[in-house]
Order: structure tokens, then C-alpha cells, then sequence
């Protein structure tokens, strides 16, 4: 390696790199999704040609992708990896939404890429690089890759491009590479169901060869943001069910119930009782249970107030005999709890 003007030593590492060409990564990549992954389609040769929208305002919600040629792909949830040419932000724009501010350096690179074959009696350095900086504005990587060749890397900064690349390319054989800017869609209201990942949402200068694990990186992130809200999602209605389950006393469990929802048993009879007997209630009672407001509605002063009038102060008057004679019928008593297992 020289960079900074030097040779760099050369020594051992445990840090250990993978070598091969685009075309290989990718298909190792695309195998390893069709082999381990259910369910998954890939559509080739299908660009998406725009996002599609729905309601007002900035509070939009994406529904679906529109293909080049019109196909309409309805989704829940689209994952903008679609790298530096990505059209996501144009398009939150077209459809009235702020776009996500760019971050722009632009060091003017230009790279081209040439394939060599490797002498088979080569016993030299298995790679080489040469770092381009401000005072010397050519670099160059060598790496091994697949089928016994050489990948040579030319780049060219502030504008300095290699002539061999502004050929190659004529060729089809080079890539010149201009520096993208990031997206700062954390900065922006994005709309549900959107998430821009990789290239799409932050590209840089190749040569320091970290876009692949940024990107996998990104992928642990998306996960685990999904996983955290999942699990905040999932929490209420399990332990809403666990509780009510786990007072049967032949239920077997390796789970231990909060204190706070053993406490709170006698007060969710008691409001079913309520429930039973008050339209308002009940209304309240499944809108809970249908998970459209928080169980902390359970103890709005509205519900309070109404579980001790049906559950504890009109049993108890109705228990008076002259109240008892007025209002006659059977005054509903909070069921029994079973002992808990
Ligand atoms: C010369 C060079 C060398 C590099 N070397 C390294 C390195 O050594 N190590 C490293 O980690 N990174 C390296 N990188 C960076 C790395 O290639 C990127 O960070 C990485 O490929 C980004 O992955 P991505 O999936 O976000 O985007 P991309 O790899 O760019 O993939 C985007 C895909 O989306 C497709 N697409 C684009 N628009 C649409 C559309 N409208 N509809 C449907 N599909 C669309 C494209 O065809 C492409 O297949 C290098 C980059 C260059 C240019």
C-alpha cells in the first residue's frame, strides 16, 4: 500500500476481506435469498418508475409502486435500495412532500475499471493500492478476483480523470463515478411505509471500500428498529391476554405475571360488570380490547367512576331492602376469580 507519500508496511492482520467483481457478489447474494428466504419473487428488468401516495397533506401514506410501462405493484412497505441514482426524493417532491435536505462533497473523482489476467507463476503482494490525496491526484487499486484475474481501479481526483478511462468507458468497460450526495431523510416527515437504504441514502467516495457494510449495517438497523417496535406493539395485547390466561388454574406457564396485572384482576371484573350494563362502557371496553386506544383508558375518571357505580354502589344498594324492593332483579355480582396456577 502507499499512501500519504509512503509505503506502508506490510504485516499480518486478522481483518480479512472479500474480493470479487460486482456480478459475483451479486448473484451470491440473489442465491443465498432464493435458497434461505420463503416467499421472496424477484422481478427482473422491471424499474420502478415512480411512487404512489395517498392522502393530504404531509401526512401521506405510500401505497403502492408504479413500474416503467405502468404496472402498478400495491405495497405496504417499499425499501428504496435502488443506490445513487435513486428518484425517491424527486418523487416525495411531486407528490407535495418535503424532500429530504442533500449533503454534498464533491472531490471531482472519476474511476475506470479494467479487468488483467493473473500470471499463474505470480508470487508477488496479493493486492495494491495506491491512495490519491490532494498533492497527488491519481490513485489505483489492484485486487485479485474471480476466474484468475486482476481488477485494476483507476481514479482521478479534482477533475484529474485517467485518459485509459474516458476510453474504457467508450467500451463499456469503466464506470466514471462522481460523488452523490447524502439524503438526510431523518431530517424530513417520511411518509409511512417508506424506508431509503444504502447508496439511496448515503453514497461515498469508493475507495474507502465501506458502502457494502454500511449497507449491511443498515439492514441490522432496519431489523432491529422492527423488532423494537414489534415488540412495543405485541407487549400490551400479550400481557392483556397472559394475564386473563394464566388464571386458569390447570394453565401451565413458564411465564411470570407482573404483580401489577395480578393486582389489577379484581378492577377488570369488576369493569366487565360495568360493561355489561352500560352502553358508554362497553363502547370504551372494546375499543380498548381492539387495541384503537391505550389500556390506559381503562382508568379515565369517566371509567373509574362508572366501574364503582356498577360494581360496588348499586350491588350494595341493591342489597338494601327497601332499594332491593324498588329496583328489583338480581343485583350482578364481580364474578369469582379462580385461584391462579
Ligand atoms: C468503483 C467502485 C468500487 C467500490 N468498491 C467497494 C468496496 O470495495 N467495498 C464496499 O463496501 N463498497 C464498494 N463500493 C460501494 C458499493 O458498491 C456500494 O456502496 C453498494 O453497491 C451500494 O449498494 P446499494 O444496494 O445501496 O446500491 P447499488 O449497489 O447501486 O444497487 C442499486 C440497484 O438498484 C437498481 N435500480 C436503480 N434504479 C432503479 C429503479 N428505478 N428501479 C429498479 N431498480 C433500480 C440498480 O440497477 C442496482 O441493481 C464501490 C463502488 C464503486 C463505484
Amino acid at each position: 500500500m502507499y499512501d500519504y507519500q509512503r509505503d506502508f508496511r506490510r504485516g499480518e492482520s486478522e481483518v480479512r476481506g472479500v474480493l470479487g467483481t460486482r456480478a459475483l457478489i451479486e448473484q451470491t447474494v440473489r442465491s443465498m435469498l432464493l435458497e434461505q428466504e420463503r416467499g421472496v419473487q424477484l422481478r427482473s428488468a422491471a424499474p420502478v418508475a415512480g411512487l404512489l401516495f395517498e392522502g393530504g397533506g404531509g401526512s401521506k401514506q405510500l401505497t403502492g409502486v408504479k413500474l416503467k410501462g405502468g404496472e402498478v405493484l400495491a405495497t405496504d412497505l417499499v425499501v428504496d435500495a435502488s443506490g445513487r441514482s435513486s428518484q425517491t426524493a424527486d418523487w416525495m417532491a411531486a407528490a407535495g412532500l418535503q424532500p429530504p435536505p442533500k449533503l454534498m462533497v464533491d472531490a471531482k473523482l472519476g474511476y475506470a475499471t479494467r479487468f488483467y489476467e493473473r500470471p499463474a507463476d505470480y508470487s508477488g503482494p496479493p493486492a495494491a493500492l495506491v491512495g490519491g490525496r490532494p498533492m497527488f491526484t491519481r490513485g489505483a487499486v489492484l485486487i485479485p478476483v474471480e476466474g484468475n484475474s486482476w481488477q485494476l481501479i483507476l481514479g482521478g481526483y479534482a477533475g484529474d480523470h485517467h485518459a485509459a478511462g474516458r476510453q474504457a468507458a467508450q467500451r463499456h468497460q469503466s464506470l466514471p463515478w462522481h460523488q452523490e450526495p447524502g439524503r438526510c431523510y431523518d431530517k424530513v416527515d417520511m411518509p409511512e411505509g417508506l424506508v431509503v437504504m444504502g447508496d439511496a441514502h448515503a453514497a461515498f467516495n469508493p475507495i474507502y471500500g465501506q458502502g457494502i457494510t454500511t449497507d449491511v449495517l443498515q439492514s441490522e438497523a432496519l431489523k432491529e428498529a422492527f423488532q423494537k417496535r414489534a415488540a412495543a406493539v405485541v407487549d400490551t395485547p400479550w400481557t392483556l391476554a397472559i394475564s386473563e390466561d394464566s388464571k386458569w388454574p390447570i394453565a401451565e406457564s413458564n411465564y411470570e405475571v407482573p404483580q401489577t396485572a395480578a393486582l389489577l384482576r379484581p378492577y377488570f371484573a369488576a369493569l366487565a360488570v360495568a360493561a355489561s350494563q352500560d352502553d358508554a362502557v362497553f363502547a370504551e371496553w372494546a375499543r380498548v380490547l381492539h387495541m384503537l386506544k391505550p389500556p390506559t383508558a381503562f382508568f379515565s375518571p369517566f371509567m373509574l367512576l362508572k366501574t364503582l357505580q356498577y360494581a360496588v354502589l348499586l350491588p350494595f344498594l341493591r342489597r338494601l331492602p327497601l332499594v332491593g324492593r324498588l329496583f328489583p332483579g338480581a343485583a350482578p355480582a364481580v364474578p369469582a376469580e379462580p385461584a391462579s396456577s
